[in-house]
């Protein structure tokens, strides 16, 4: 008999930035929202790689929707 404990379930997170949220250096789409004490940057995941070292140990939230890219480039 099989006994089935407490399975593991893996919810998506709903992305929260769209094509309408743009990187604040480039201009790029945005998929890394980052919100400090003075108020919320946007970057594109090439940006967000430039500023994290700087504004992560700072930051209230990293918002960080990069895994989409690589699920959009498929495996
Ligand atoms: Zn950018």
């Amino acid at each position: 008999m099989n006994t089935t404990q407490s399975a593991e379930t893996t919810t998506p997170v709903a992305p929260e930035l769209d094509a309408t949220d743009r990187c604040d250096s480039c201009g790029s789409q945005a998929y890394v929202r980052v919100r400090l004490q003075s108020g919320e940057l946007f970057f594109c995941a090439h940006h967000a790689g430039e500023v994290r070292d700087s504004l992560k140990p700072t930051a209230l939230e990293w918002h960080d929707e990069t895994d989409r890219l690589r699920d959009e480039h498929g495996a």
